[in-house]
C-alpha cells in the first residue's frame, strides 16, 4: 500500500514538471504504457495476499483514475495554450489590400500562331498536329527527295544517334501523315509546329523555329484557289489593302513552285529599310503538290490535285511587330517579351 502512495506522489510531481506536449506523452507512456508503472501495479493485484487484496485493488484503481484525470486536464491546458500562441503569432489583418498578381501573357510566337490558326479556321482549314521527331523516309524520301538528292542540301539536319531518325527540318512530313490518315477524303488543314535546323544562329536564322504548313487536296483544286487563299490570308494578317505577288521558285515536293511576296506594310511599296528598298516582303513558299507526293500519300494524281504552302510565324511576327532580331524569340528576356 505504501508503494502505491509513493507511486502516486512521484507521478504527480513529474506531471507538474512537464513543459510541453511531447513530455506529457512521454509521461503517459511511462505510467500507462504496456510496461507502465500504473499498469504493472494494477496487474499485481493477483499477487497481493487475499486479506489485503480488496483494499489494494480499490486504492490502485483510485490512483489510476486520479492520475488519468490529472493527465487529461494538463493535456487540455497545454493544447489551449498552443492554440492561443498560434492565433497571436499568425494574426491576419483582413483590412490589408490584397497582393497584386503579376499578369502573364502569351509569347509573341504563340500569339502569331493563334492568329494564323484563326484566319485559316475562317477559311475552312483544320489544325493537324504532327510529330517533331521524324524518320528520314517521311522527312525527305516520301516528299520526293530520295537519298543523295541535291535538294537535301537545302536543309541542314539534326540527326539522332539512331540511324534514320532526325528532328524534322520542316513541317512538310506532316503532309504525308495527314494524307495517309484522310485518304481518299478531301483535305484542308494547316500543320503548325516547331522545326529544327543545324544552322549558325544569326539575327535572321535560328536552330529552332515554328513553321505553319498548309495543305488542300481535292478534285479541281487549282493554282487560282492557292493564290486566292494566300491573298485572303495576307490581307487578314497585314491589312485589307495588301497586294500579293508570286514568283516562280523550286521545292522538290511542289510543281510548279512559287514564292509569295506582299507589298511592304511599312512603306506601302515605296521602299524602306525593312524591305531593303524593294517595296516587297517575302511571306511564304507555296506550290501545287507534286504528283509523286500525292501518290505517296495514297491519292491518285490523275483525279485529285492540291496546293501546299509553308511560312515562318516568327518571320511573320517580325514583320507584324517590327522585330529586327530573330534570336529574341528564345532568349527569354522579359524586357522583350513584356512588349507583346
Ligand atoms: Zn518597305
Amino acid at each position: 500500500m505504501s508503494d502505491l502512495a509513493s507511486l502516486e506522489q512521484r507521478a504527480l510531481t513529474e506531471l507538474q514538471a512537464t513543459a510541453d506536449e511531447a513530455a506529457l506523452r512521454a509521461w503517459n507512456t511511462k505510467y500507462f504504457g504496456k510496461q507502465g508503472e500504473v499498469t504493472l501495479a494494477l496487474r499485481k493485484v493477483g499477487e497481493v495476499p487475499p486479506a489485503e487484496r480488496k483494499a489494494y485493488g480499490q486504492e490502485a484503481n483510485r490512483i489510476k483514475e486520479a492520475l488519468t484525470n490529472a493527465y487529461e486536464a494538463k493535456l487540455a491546458g497545454q493544447k489551449e495554450r498552443q492554440l492561443k500562441q498560434s492565433l497571436a503569432a499568425e494574426a491576419i489583418d483582413v483590412t490589408l489590400p490584397g497582393r497584386p498578381l503579376i499578369r502573364g501573357r502569351l509569347h509573341p510566337s504563340t500569339q502569331t500562331l493563334r492568329t494564323i490558326g484563326s484566319i485559316f479556321a475562317d477559311l475552312g482549314f483544320q489544325i493537324y498536329r504532327s510529330r517533331e521527331v521524324e524518320d528520314d523516309l517521311t522527312n525527305f524520301e516520301l516528299l520526293n527527295m530520295p537519298p543523295h538528292h541535291p535538294a537535301r542540301d537545302m536543309w541542314d539536319t539534326f540527326h539522332t544517334t539512331t540511324p534514320g531518325v532526325l528532328l524534322r527540318t520542316h513541317t512538310s512530313p506532316g503532309q504525308i501523315h495527314v494524307m495517309r490518315e484522310y485518304c481518299p477524303r478531301p483535305i484542308r488543314v494547316i500543320l503548325p509546329g516547331m522545326c529544327y535546323r543545324y544552322e549558325a544562329i544569326t539575327v535572321r536564322s535560328e536552330i529552332m523555329f515554328n513553321q505553319v504548313e498548309g495543305l488542300a487536296i481535292g478534285t479541281n483544286v487549282t493554282m487560282a484557289d492557292q493564290n486566292g487563299t494566300i491573298t485572303a490570308f495576307a490581307r487578314r494578317m497585314f491589312g485589307e489593302d495588301r497586294q500579293v505577288r508570286i514568283r516562280s521558285s523550286y521545292f522538290p515536293f511542289t510543281e510548279p513552285s512559287i514564292e509569295v511576296d506582299m507589298d511592304c506594310s511599312n512603306c506601302a511599296g515605296k521602299g524602306c529599310g525593312l524591305c531593303k528598298r524593294s517595296g516587297w516582303l517575302e511571306i511564304m513558299g507555296a506550290g501545287m503538290v507534286h504528283p509523286t507526293v500525292l501518290k505517296n500519300g495514297g491519292y491518285d494524281p490523275y483525279t485529285v490535285s492540291g496546293f501546299a504552302f509553308g511560312m515562318g510565324p516568327e518571320r511573320i511576327a517580325m514583320r507584324k511587330f517590327g522585330i529586327d532580331d530573330i534570336r529574341q524569340f528564345w532568349a527569354n528576356d522579359l524586357r522583350f517579351l513584356r512588349q507583346f
